[in-house]
């Protein structure tokens, strides 16, 4: 049923082994947006034990070939003024197919 708010966690559902989730983003900035976490809870990157972390990026690796995309950004936001609105680490992978999907980002960034 596509009303079904467990099934749309369920078909969100990416990946997951012992230490590692990674989930569809519930507002995508483009189709594929993902978002990687580890179950382990932690509010910013220095929070997450190394062994943690170093299992995070291969797992950022995957989506990104999984998305087929060539362009995307992989970004991870810390405390509020650095636009972290979930208190619990995360990485965006938003893969960039077009000029208008995906982030607009300028630099400096923010
Ligand atoms: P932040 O700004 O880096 O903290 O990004 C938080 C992200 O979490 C945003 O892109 C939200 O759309 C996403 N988000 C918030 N709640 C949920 C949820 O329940 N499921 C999936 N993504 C979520």
């Amino acid at each position: 049923m596509a009303a079904c708010i467990f099934c749309k966690i369920v078909k969100g559902l990416l990946f997951e082994s012992d230490k590692i989730l990674a989930f569809l983003d519930i507002q995508p900035l483009s189709k594929g947006h993902a978002l990687v976490i580890p179950k382990h809870h932690g509010e910013k990157l220095v929070d997450i034990p190394d062994d943690v972390l170093a299992e995070i990026l291969p797992v950022v690796k995957k989506l990104a070939t999984a998305s087929g995309a060539e362009n995307y950004n992989v970004l991870q936001n810390n405390g509020r003024l650095a636009h972290q609105e979930v208190g619990h680490v995360h990485f965006h992978m938003i893969p960039k197919p077009n000029e208008t999907e995906g982030l607009e980002i300028g630099w400096p960034a923010g």
